[in-house]
């Protein structure tokens, strides 16, 4: 059965908008593959024979950013969204392993088809001339295969990025990745150095955030030792129980929630020590929220877990609520792959639970007076008020003091007459 493609309006009419003119036009690349698999694409990308002069001719009445206008790429604005065209094209030499050093606009799909990276990613499709599949892509769709277009070192070498853009699709399908294309990925995985952090971070998320993330961590390690040589010391390497680190690694990041990227980062990187992670998180140039989400989650990973309320209450003081509940989860899948008993985590569960079941005493700001109340009350100004504070706080974790105006005020002048201040 030949597939049908369902284009939204705001893509068919930039389609028929360069048909009107003699053009030819197609939805291309990502739109199609989805469309394919019966998944909703995030956007339609149209591909033309009408070069950028033609393009910027044909749509001068509409709104148009000239955004990628040298590689003959200009976003229409169509029925409020955008819409990427760009003209048939061959790339030329890529001399920095990254970029074409020039392209050549062509009039042939197939020619376009041609520079595009798998065979999934390399069809296109319009109403008239149907799925337009130069290299296989719907085969490969049914096989559940990532394949190059072209000889697999070349493409590699042209453009490294694609390394790791197989693995990140392989892990978004669950698909395998061909024979020659998975030996060329590792073979050419050392050109990853010509490719920015930045480029290389967004992958790794992409990688990482995926169903199938633990699968390509498991066949293609020392791709992720080319990006992070960190990982490499866990590869090949036994822990004190005999388990394997990598394969360990890989497992507790298939564990983890896929929607949470600082999560699953923090798998990845928790059996290094904590200078390395520091290291590591640098080296990828990592977002400061996320490099303290995952600092502060290792950090915790590597301490047990709270077994009285008193410590728990100043867990979450220290972090928030919400990281105290990674913390118990992270502990809980380390727990599970080390067939350890779940008791610890059962019981820091039921203790979170009642902490926040109870009046919130994590911070100072919780206490039912502040440093205002004890000044009023004849404390001197200055450093003590916070260590009263504190004391205040510990002792209303520990339930050994109400949390309640009078009883705070006794126990703060009781404190300010006491060795405690000396
Ligand atoms: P996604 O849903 O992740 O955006 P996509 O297939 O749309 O998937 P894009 O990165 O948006 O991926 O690229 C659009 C299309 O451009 C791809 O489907 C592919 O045909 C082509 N393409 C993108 N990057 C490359 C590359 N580095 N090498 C070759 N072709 C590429
Ligand atoms: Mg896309």
């Amino acid at each position: 059965m030949l597939p049908v493609i369902h284009i939204p309006n705001y893509a068919s009419e930039v389609i028929r908008e360069l048909e009107r003119m003699g053009f030819s036009a197609y939805v291309v690349g990502g739109c199609v593959r989805d469309s394919l698999l019966g998944q909703k694409p995030a956007d339609w990308d149209v591909c033309t024979d009408a070069t950028p002069e033609d393009m910027l001719h044909i749509f001068r009445k509409w709104r148009v950013f000239k955004t990628g206008l040298k590689h003959g790429t200009i976003t229409v604005r169509s029925r409020g969204h955008n819409v990427e065209v760009t003209t048939f094209r061959t790339d030329g030499t890529y001399s920095d392993n990254r970029h074409p050093d020039a392209v050549h606009f062509v009039s042939h799909i197939r020619d376009d088809l041609s520079r595009r990276d798998f065979t999934i990613n390399a069809m296109a499709y319009n109403d008239f001339k149907g799925l337009v599949d130069a290299f296989g892509g719907q085969q490969d769709l049914e096989k559940h295969t990532l394949r190059c277009v072209g000889e697999p070192d070349v493409r590699f070498r042209e453009d490294a990025l694609r390394i790791l853009r197989a693995l990140r699709f392989a892990a978004r399908f669950k698909f395998s990745i061909e024979t020659e294309t998975a030996y060329s990925v590792r073979r050419n995985r050392l050109l990853l150095e010509n490719i920015s952090a930045e480029r290389i971070y967004k992958e790794l998320q992409g990688i990482l955030t995926a169903p199938g993330a633990g699968d390509m961590l498991t066949a293609f390690p020392e791709v992720f030792a080319a990006i992070l040589p960190e990982l490499a010391e866990l590869i090949g390497s036994l822990d004190t129980d005999g388990i394997d680190r990598w394969t360990f690694t890989a497992c507790a990041v298939q564990a983890t929630p896929a929607d949470f990227f600082p999560f699953r980062l923090a798998m990845l990187l928790h059996q290094l020590t904590p200078q390395t992670v520091s290291s590591a998180l640098a080296r990828l140039k990592s977002d400061n929220a996320t490099a303290r989400f995952v600092t502060t989650l290792l950090k915790h990973l590597s301490a047990s877990l709270p077994t009285s309320r008193p410590e728990m209450r100043r867990l979450i003081g220290f972090t928030s609520r919400e990281m105290v509940e990674h913390i118990i989860n992270a502990h809980g899948i380390i727990d599970r792959l080390h067939h350890c008993s779940p008791s610890a985590v059962r019981s820091a569960s039921m203790l979170l639970a009642e902490v926040l079941n109870s009046p919130p005493a994590y911070q100072a700001r919780h206490l039912a007076l502040g440093g205002n109340d004890l000044m009023e009350h004849g404390l001197a100004q200055g450093r003590h008020i916070g260590q009263i504070l504190d004391q205040l706080l510990r002792e209303v974790q520990n339930e050994t003091l109400a949390n309640t105006r009078e009883s705070l005020l006794k126990r703060a002048i009781e404190l300010s007459q006491s060795h405690f201040m000396s």
